[in-house]
């Protein structure tokens, strides 16, 4: 459906076929915040909405692109001066402009995706890996998922200019079908984990609370900041150094904001590892009851949630979820929950009525099944 529809967008844009389709998916992070920067472990899956991306290699150093989400197409020509808006091009461009060693040319690419942009899903990372995926195989770059997962990443943090972990572009490259990646970005090792929700009946739930964040504000950084400040005055290169017996000393050395963000850091790494433990027992319970404690920490010591995602996150536990949090990196986006198949409808319905009576913005509520990272479809 999608591989037809970036096809035919490409030849409708540019009047000739392409020559692949690649995609990547979004992610949805199940448990570990903020915590990919610091060193430490992160358990994201690929979700079954990808970014595709229909491309076609060309012969002079033309870069032409375009999205069904912007009626322009831009024009970019490599070794010349940029133009100074690019906008969502900085993505794919940004990709282009690290792997520029490998390059042989300019191309011309249409995209098309089902990721909702700006809801803490990773539309960034579908699009980043999509390119990179499709790129690396006109170009005859070689480089492993891992190392693309690297490029999408330096991509956004030096082209975008958002200072973004590692997190979302391994999940959107390694990503496996009802699997998580247990990601540990201090030796940059990955675990599949399977999550055995469809066997119970359970999926997960995103509920889009349709506030938007941008990476590239403030709250980010600043967190980001006092990690690397909370690491230094702790004496480690990372918060990784660190676990739940520094706490105390922690709390002594740091002043109290410091102090929360970090603790939030170190409690959650722990959280990660317990949450693959429990799915690991099949114990669905406790997974539950690990995502709630995070949600409680990204609330009350990282202040990163918005009212919305903590009242998505009430509401689905009202329905009779397992367990709920934001996910992302906050300031709005989505929360998730583990629910029965048989309570979307409800949870939905649910949401929807309590948001408008509270006066928010329309949630958008839907399930989501752990698919497979980026690859080419055509
Ligand atoms: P998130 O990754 O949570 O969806 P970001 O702000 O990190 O939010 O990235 C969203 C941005 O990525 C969009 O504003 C746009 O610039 C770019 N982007 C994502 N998907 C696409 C797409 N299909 N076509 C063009 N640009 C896209
Ligand atoms: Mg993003």
């Amino acid at each position: 459906m999608s591989v037809q529809e970036a096809t035919t967008g490409f030849s409708t844009t540019y009047g000739y076929e392409p020559a692949g389709v690649w995609s990547a998916p979004g992610r949805a992070n199940l448990i570990g915040e903020h915590t990919d920067y610091n060193n430490g472990y992160v358990f994201p899956f690929g979700i079954d909405r990808r970014t595709y991306v229909a491309l076609s290699p060309r012969s002079d150093n033309l870069i032409r692109l375009s999205s069904t989400i912007s009626d322009q197409v831009v024009e970019f020509e490599l070794g010349k001066k940029q133009p100074a808006d690019l906008d969502w091009a900085l993505y794919p461009l940004g990709v282009a402009w690290v792997m520029r060693d490998s390059a042989n040319g300019g191309f011309d690419a249409y995209f098309t995706s089902d990721v909702p942009v700006g809801a803490g899903l990773s539309s960034s990372a579908a699009i980043e890996c999509a390119v990179a995926t499709a790129l690396n195989d006109i170009w005859e770059a070689g480089k492993s998922a891992q190392e693309l997962a690297l490029i999408g990443q330096r991509a956004e943090n030096d082209v975008v200019g958002a200072p973004t972990g590692m997190m979302d572009q391994t999940a959107s490259m390694l990503a496996k079908k009802d699997a998580a990646v247990l990601l540990d970005c201090q030796s940059m090792e990955t675990e599949l984990v399977p999550l055995g929700l469809q066997e119970r009946g359970l999926v997960v739930a995103v509920m889009d609370t349709r506030v938007a964040h941008r990476h590239s504000d403030g709250g980010y950084r600043s967190r980001r900041e006092a990690c690397e400040a909370g690491a230094a005055a702790m004496g480690v290169d990372s918060l990784r150094g660190l676990t739940e017996e520094d706490l105390p000393a922690a709390q002594e050395a740091l002043d109290e904001l410091t102090f929360r963000r970090c603790k939030h850091v170190i409690t959650e790494n722990r959280r990660v590892l317990d949450a693959v433990d429990a799915l690991k027992r099949g114990d669905m319970a406790t997974l539950g009851q690990l995502l709630l404690q995070s949600h409680a920490s990204m609330r009350d010591d990282f202040e990163i949630s918005v009212v919305e995602l903590d009242t998505a996150v009430e509401l689905a536990m009202e329905v009779g979820a397992v367990g709920a949090r934001m996910t992302g990196g906050g300031f709005g986006g989505a929360a998730i929950a583990i629910i029965d198949q048989s309570k979307m409808e409800l949870l939905s319905e649910h949401c929807k009525a309590i948001f408008a009576k509270k006066g928010f913005a329309e949630p958008n509520v839907f399930a989501v099944a752990a698919s497979d990272g980026a690859r080419r479809d055509a």
